[in-house]
């Protein structure tokens, strides 16, 4: 999968990297280049068409970072939005719920959705030690519920005896009354398939979900059907609901194009992929590796990435300065307060800082908490350029303009500005310092 598109969007962004300027007609031709590209490899037009939208957006607006080629800078935006596209952050199968927690599994006949809950038995049972419980609701292919067993057999893990004669939502509810008696942590129903999208098998699966109230409803969608696939989903979206994707035959030979618009059509994270017809192919999906996988162009986005965390370190020193000159105005707290959010917030900044994380406690008093820091920009952002540089003008006239223009309370500039006193001071003291803790953040 994706080698393809691997070897067009690879030379498209060799060419670019090189180059030591970049025109807006030459960023232009680069985005028909790769807008062809996902094209061919079929991804749907208008995840085609939003993409390079945003990248062109991107690329011409991009801020210039030094010792960095545009060229490269356009791969490292090619890179970050490929990984939006995909979903940005890899999501597990949520199993917070009161065990035993239903897991059902929909899709088409072939899809792999026996083999897929075989191996999501498997990685809980072994991985995650977990009590399993598989139970097929596929009563048209009596030999699709013998599947079941036989996997269930070879891997240990016991599935539901078959009862014939029975409905699929009665056999649901038989599977989480045996879930809730045996004890077990997961019950994972396998529904029946049918090799095209038809309504049946949608009214179907509604019962089905009806009956046995699932924490998770996964598609499993074969990525070698291409935008087939993605229509699936949307269909199966509408009318079951689903929490979350999984797709097989990662291993074949398809363009990849379902694979990466599934996430931008359906707005459904891509939880699963399927590696193999053995019950160990399964792995976690992570658009950054898969972003990486496809582009192959990993040294050039961490050179970038390195770049511009000097380009924040620069910053960082500059803020260092005015720190020591004990000059911290309203404009500075934001720049820090970005800085931080950039940083992986309070956790990460004090990781970089060994000195700093004595002022734990002060910090945490000083009301400085992750959740917050954005609001906190969006006050000083409401406030003019006099005020920021001058809080003792904050009268309480402007505390109320300011309030109503970042849609809070008076308390909480209140607040902010209380935490604005707390922060100056403790960079003034931080600042006096030899040299200082902060003073690493400089070097970073
Ligand atoms: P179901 O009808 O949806 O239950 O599909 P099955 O689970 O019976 O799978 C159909 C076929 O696809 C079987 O031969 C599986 O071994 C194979 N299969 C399932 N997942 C994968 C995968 O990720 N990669 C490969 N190569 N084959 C798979």
């Amino acid at each position: 999968m994706f080698d393809n598109l691997s070897e067009k969007l690879g030379g498209i962004l060799d060419r670019l990297t090189g180059r030591g300027s970049l025109s807006e007609a030459d960023v232009d031709a680069a985005m028909r280049e790769i807008r062809r590209a996902l094209l061919e490899a079929d991804v749907a037009l208008e995840v085609v068409r939003s993409f390079t939208d945003k990248v062109r957006e991107q690329a011409v607006g991009a801020t210039v970072v030094k010792s960095v080629k545009p060229g490269q800078m356009v791969v490292k935006i090619v890179n970050d939005e490929l990984i939006a596209m995909l979903g940005s952050d890899s999501q597990a199968i949520d199993l917070n719920a009161v065990a035993p927690v239903p897991i059902m599994m929909v899709g088409l006949q072939g899809s792999g959705k026996t083999t897929t809950t075989a191996k999501l038995a498997r990685r809980m049972t072994s991985r995650d030690k977990r009590k399993v419980l598989m139970a097929s609701l596929d009563v048209y292919r009596p030999a699709a519920m013998e599947q079941l067993a036989v996997l269930g057999r070879d891997l240990s893990i016991d599935t539901l005896p078959i009862v014939a004669g029975q409905k699929p939502p009665d056999i649901a509810r038989r599977a989480m009354e045996a879930g809730r008696l045996g004890g077990y942590d997961v019950v994972l129903l396998d529904t029946a398939g049918r090799t095209t999208l038809d309504e049946d098998m949608m009214t179907e699966a509604a019962e089905i979900k009806a009956a046995a109230n699932p924490h998770e409803v996964l598609l499993v969608a074969d990525s070698l059907t291409g935008q087939d696939a993605v229509n699936l989903a949307r269909a199966f979206d509408e009318r079951v609901g689903l929490t979350g994707i999984v797709l097989t035959r990662i291993d074949g030979d398809g363009r990849g194009g379902a694979a990466l618009s599934m996430r931008a059509v359906t707005g459904k994270p891509i939880k699963l992929m399927g590696t193999g017809e053995k019950t160990d192919a399964l792995e976690d999906f992570h658009p950054s590796r898969i972003a990486g996988r496809i582009l192959g162009m990993g040294d050039v986005v961490s050179l970038v990435e390195k770049a511009a965390s000097t380009l924040d370190a620069e910053k960082a020193a500059a803020a260092v300065e005015k720190m020591r000159k004990g000059k911290f105005d309203l404009a500075d707290m934001r720049e820090q307060l970005e800085q931080m959010t950039k940083m992986g917030g309070i956790g990460g900044l004090m990781g970089m800082m060994p000195g700093i994380s004595k002022m734990k406690n002060q910090i945490a008093a000083a009301g400085v908490d992750d959740k917050i820091l954005k609001r906190q920009v969006a006050i000083i952002d409401s406030m003019t350029r006099e005020e920021r540089k001058n809080p003792d003008i904050l009268k309480a006239s402007r505390k109320k303009r300011i309030a109503a223009g970042a849609g809070i309370k008076v308390e909480d500039v209140n607040k902010l500005l209380k935490m604005h006193r707390n922060m100056a001071d403790m960079m003034k003291a931080v600042g006096r310092g030899k040299g200082g803790p902060m003073a690493g953040l400089a070097q970073a």
